[in-house]
């Protein structure tokens, strides 16, 4: 199989978002089951991926804690509202053990974040040495929502792109792998899932009436991401679009990327700083 990080990473410059179906589905492997189920499909391959993914944190923690690893990875998801980015955590969050995982959420910024320059807070929430950090939203809300209603001042925004590789850069040097990962969904399905939360007692505190607003517009957004992935693509943390409108390739495609960064890390258990034989030998004579 292709790595499928080739297949969806976002080319500089020349990736566009209308050019990409939200419905489709690269590389998927030529597998029968898919045609006859994939829903049921992707839930096995992703618990196997899941699998995977638990034996490579495990040994990424190891290798911080006993040895002097610093690699650590972060996932940043981002989506208009409805793209699946909650899903996509629980989807890959699943196998993996809850002390190595810090998921953060960023919402609008607190009085104190907004008295620092936009990366200050997203310093604070990176995964030391040895976890695997996920990202719902993230710095590039700030080139995202930021620009779309002009909370700043466009050459303040238009700097952020070199600022935020330039930032990526450095983090990349110090042994983190950001996996970037845009859900890109339709205009009409997110329609469909804003309405289901609405029929569904229990999703209505997932929706706000300012979704709405934000649903008309789209096409600025569209080509606020649009910028964001092809201007922030770099070979220190490149962009993904993962078409979602179909939430069973989401899944696996999430999961395989977070998968095939691992194992270009390939993590390995530390070599240990004792004696195993005699260690053994001590606890057996041992009362
Ligand atoms: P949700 O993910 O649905 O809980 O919504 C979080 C909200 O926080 C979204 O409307 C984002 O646009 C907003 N948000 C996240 N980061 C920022 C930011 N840096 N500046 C302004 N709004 C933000
Ligand atoms: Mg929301």
């Amino acid at each position: 199989m292709t790595d499928l990080r080739d297949l969806l990473a976002v080319r500089p410059g020349k990736t566009s978002l209308a050019g990409i179906d939200p419905r489709s589905t690269p590389g998927l492997p030529d597998d029968q089951a898919i045609r006859s189920d994939p829903k049921e499909w992707s839930r096995n391959q992703v618990e196997a991926i899941g699998r995977d993914l638990a034996a490579y944190q495990e040994r990424l923690f190891a290798a911080a804690k006993e040895g002097d690893s610093r690699e650590r990875i972060l996932l940043v998801l981002q989506a208009m509202d409805c793209g699946g980015k909650d899903g996509a955590v629980r989807t890959v969050a699943r196998g993996m053990s809850p002390a190595g995982i810090n998921a953060v959420s960023f919402g609008p910024p607190t009085e104190e974040e907004r008295r620092h320059d936009f990366l200050w807070r997203i310093h604070r929430a990176l995964p030391p040495a040895g976890n695997v950090g996920i990202f719902n939203r993230s710095h590039y809300e700030d080139v995202l929502v930021a620009r779309v209603h002009e909370l700043v001042p466009k050459d303040v925004w238009s700097q952020r792109y070199d600022q935020i590789n330039a930032f990526e850069a450095e983090l990349a040097a110090d042994r983190l792998t950001m996996i970037k990962v845009m859900l890109h969904i339709s205009k009409s399905e997110q329609k469909k899932r804003l309405l289901a939360r609405l029929d569904d007692p229990t999703k209505h505190w997932k929706y706000s009436p300012g979704d709405l607003a934000e649903r008309a517009l789209w096409d600025d957004y569209q080509r606020a991401y649009e910028d964001g992935v092809n201007r922030c693509s770099t070979t220190a943390a490149m962009w993904y679009v993962v078409p979602a409108d179909r939430k069973w390739y989401r899944n696996w495609a999430v999961a395989t990327l977070l998968k095939e960064a691992f194992a270009d890390i390939d993590p390995r258990y530390p070599k240990v700083s004792f004696d195993v034989a005699a260690e053994r030998a001590k606890l057996v004579a041992a009362p």
